[in-house]
């Protein structure tokens, strides 16, 4: 038999499990992966997102064209870095929030979030071009 390190439950020593507290039952060894391995994954996908949400502001590439009939002149055209982007931040962010909503872990709720924002930004510029 041994003990586990966490909760004290005396668990067979052919089940209980190693963990950087010593000897733990599955139970707590289940629980301990659950919470903080959800928060970084998380923080990984949004932080992820907002690179690929600010990159664009840097780099464009796409067609544009400017036509100018009668006097006015109109922009047209997409802009692919910002599209790219843009979609990429938006979903990475997406999957930040619902990480990081699920491991009850603000801070990677906010980067999230923050990708989610650059992302619509990036897909707006993609789009409209300005
Ligand atoms: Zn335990």
């Amino acid at each position: 038999m041994a003990t586990c390190a966490k909760c004290g439950t005396e668990v067979d020593a052919a089940r209980a499990l190693l963990s950087p507290q010593g000897m733990v039952c599955e139970q707590c060894h289940y629980a301990e992966q659950a919470s903080p391995g959800g928060g970084s994954y998380g923080k990984g996908a949004g932080g992820l997102g907002v690179a690929l949400g600010v990159v664009p502001f840097f780099l464009r590439y796409g067609s544009v064209h400017t036509t100018t009939v009668n006097g006015v002149t109109t922009v047209s055209g997409q802009d692919f870095v910002a599209l790219g982007g843009g979609g990429g931040a938006l979903l990475l962010g997406l999957v930040g929030v619902v990480a990081g909503l699920r491991a009850k872990n603000m801070p990677t709720v906010g980067i999230a979030a923050a990708a989610v924002a650059l992302g619509v930004v990036q897909l707006l510029r993609g789009l409209l071009v300005f």
